[in-house]
């Protein structure tokens, strides 16, 4: 039998919110991860994804910073207020130290330039989930890397 996955690198199917208003590229990207198995939710403005995120349990937001109703980068703030650790992926045309150290700082978990390479956006992706399964793991299991404050 010839399967086309092999099992060490495929990853439970998760639910991913893509924020994008450039819909060639969401729609690029959105087909990958479709691929991949994953369950992709596309929006084009922040308010939009904030309804979504009210009404559906995400497991990685992909937001692009500059959209119709503002930067994305407001939205991972809001998010991190609220103590929600959804891991965030941030794409933008801007490319600054400046711009990558914001994305950063307001929260998100990485970040990554246009334009990009779609197999090094699909590794990001990979690897953040993989994180927040380790984490999630560790958490259930014996709760040895929570953070314990002094
Ligand atoms: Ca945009």
């Amino acid at each position: 039998m010839f399967t086309t996955n092999s099992n060490s690198n495929s990853i439970d199917p998760a639910m991913i919110l893509i924020v994008e208003d450039d819909n060639d590229l969401a729609e690029l990207i959105s087909m990958h991860l479709t691929f991949q198995g994953h369950d992709v939710v596309r929006v084009t403005s922040l308010e939009l994804a904030r309804k979504r995120l009210d009404s559906t349990s995400f497991d990685l937001i992909v937001l692009d910073r500059g959209l119709e109703d503002g930067d994305g980068m407001q939205l991972c703030h809001e998010l991190r207020q609220q103590q929600n650790w959804l891991p965030v992926l941030i794409l933008t045309a801007r490319d600054s130290e400046k711009d990558r150290v914001e994305g950063l700082e307001s929260g998100a978990d990485d970040y990554l330039t246009k334009p990009f390479s779609v197999l090094e956006f699909q590794a990001r992706v990979r690897a953040m989930l993989r994180r927040k399964n380790h984490m999630a793991d560790s958490s259930s299991a014996n709760s040895v890397d929570t953070d314990n404050p002094p």
